[in-house]
């Protein structure tokens, strides 16, 4: 057997419930075999063996009393996978699916997408089992709270910088910042996404969404397509989808899809910015459904179906497709149906939301396909840049953060297409964005000798 199937055969037998992570394994080891035959000093030190083990791996116990006087207990993570480039860098996501192997998948992905952004941030990802769904105010804060009670001494601005993910948001970020700082009596930037007022930057909320379309973009413009009059999908509703579809409409394009995990709305006459600003006070503020979207505007809901669904069921025609919600949420059916309805580019802003299966049929079909760790790389990217004006003690303008943001995007769009065509698959966003991440990192651990 190769280096790399012995490696995933290994990762597999070790811990065989954590099938998202084995699913992230095999999907960057696969594309990393060329790296195999060109730098065997990488077998000898058995780069890929330790690229695939965390550095270490935290889970803690969260207890909390809700509004009621009773007492809940959650499960906290910290995997802090790699930081050979840099401080471990990463999100933290609360959602009940929470669980290791989704941590794991997602810190092992963040180690080549923070390389990608050539920032100096290692890898790592972090969250509980916490459902902030339905939860009051102050629920949510005591949760924070005692969240961050642990978490704080595996944290600092030079050692570990976490960020918000899925049901974390500025909201959640100014909880665990101002616990963080209340009981180590330090302002500095040991996580990002925090508020304007306490030392974020501008451009972060939008980072994410804008850099997918930003990295779509250029992917069309390698085709001589843009935006203009283009029907766009895009699921969820939360901070990426929201200024993904903020993006779109500047550039010229037409949403007229988002979806939560209860239901999906189509709004044929697209969704323009008024009407994605009543998306935002309605998901940011009101933390209500999507579904209520119909009760304002003409447009059709869909209980219980994703975007995926509603377009695979009804045939609906669409050109561009950013899935911004959740992981393995485009599955073989969805990505035939999109081949089929006319969509020439997926850009994912969520973290593996296309199945190994799906992914196949974009590439077979020959549409422009950019994974999760390239086209969404903007929103870590910024929070590098707010790492940096955090430690400079000033803030940039929006139009400075925003530039730098979009040359980051485009470097990474070229970086990858550049290491696909140098390792033998010309035009594989897939490959060139896992094989680009890897070098930097491999090549730093090598320089570090066997620690
Ligand atoms: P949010 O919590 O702000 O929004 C997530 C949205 O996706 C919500 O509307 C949620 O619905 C929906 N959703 C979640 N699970 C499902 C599901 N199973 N089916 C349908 N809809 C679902 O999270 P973000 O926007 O921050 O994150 C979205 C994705 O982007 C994640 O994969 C995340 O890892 C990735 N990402 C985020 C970055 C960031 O900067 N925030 C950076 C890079 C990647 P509901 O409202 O019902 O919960």
């Amino acid at each position: 057997m190769s280096v790399i199937a012995d490696v995933i055969e290994k990762v597999k037998g070790q811990d065989p419930d954590q099938n998202e992570f084995h699913q992230a394994v095999q999907e960057v080891l696969e594309t990393l075999e060329p790296t195999v035959k060109k730098h065997p000093e990488f077998v000898k030190a058995k780069i890929y063996e330790r690229i695939v083990e965390p550095d270490r791996t935290l889970i803690f116990r969260v207890p909390w009393v809700d509004d009621r006087g009773a007492v809940q207990v959650n499960r906290g993570f910290r995997v802090q996978f790699n930081n050979a480039i840099g401080p471990y860098k990463g999100g933290i996501r609360f959602h009940p699916s929470v669980r290791l192997g989704i941590i794991k998948f997602l810190g092992f992905e963040q180690i080549f997408k923070n390389s990608l952004t050539t920032l100096p941030m290692g890898g790592a990802k972090g969250g509980s089992d916490f459902d902030p769904k339905g939860k009051s105010d102050n629920e949510v804060m005591k949760f924070c709270q005692a969240f961050m009670r642990e978490l704080f001494r595996h944290i600092g601005a030079d050692v570990d910088v976490p960020a918000g993910d899925i049901g974390v948001g500025a909201r959640e970020i100014g909880y665990l910042y101002g616990y963080y700082k209340k009981i180590l009596n330090e302002h500095t930037g040991v996580l990002t996404g925090k508020g304007l007022e306490y030392g974020g930057s501008l451009v972060r909320p939008e980072a994410t969404g804008y850099g997918c379309t930003y990295f779509a973009a250029e992917m069309m413009a390698t085709k001589g397509m843009n935006f203009k009059n283009k029907i766009v999908a895009i699921s969820g509703a939360g901070n990426v989808a929201q200024y993904a579809v903020e993006k779109v409409n500047q550039l010229g394009g037409k949403v007229i899809m988002l979806c939560d995990s209860g239901s999906s709305i189509l709004d044929e006459e697209g969704i323009c910015s008024r009407k994605n600003a009543f998306v935002m006070k309605l998901k940011n503020q009101k933390r209500g459904r999507i579904k209520e979207y119909i009760q304002k505007y003409d447009a059709l809901c869909f209980e219980n179906k994703s975007v995926w669904d509603v377009i695979r069921d009804q045939d609906i025609k669409v050109h561009i497709a950013l899935p911004c919600a959740t992981q393995n949420e485009i599955e073989s059916s969805h990505a035939e149906a999109l081949v089929r309805n006319g969509c020439v580019c997926v850009a994912e802003g969520a973290n593996m939301p296309s199945t190994p299966e799906a992914v196949k049929i974009f590439q077979d079909a020959g549409i422009l396909y950019g994974p999760g760790k390239a086209a969404n790389a903007g929103g870590v990217a910024t929070s590098g840049l707010e790492m940096t004006q955090n430690s400079m003690r000033l803030s940039w303008n929006r139009e400075e953060v925003d530039n730098r943001l979009l040359m980051i995007m485009r470097n990474i769009h070229k970086s990858c297409l550049d290491a696909a065509e140098a390792y033998g698959n010309k035009g594989d966003y897939v490959a060139g964005a896992n094989i680009a991440g890897f070098l930097k990192v491999a090549k730093a651990m090598l320089a570090y000798g066997i620690v």
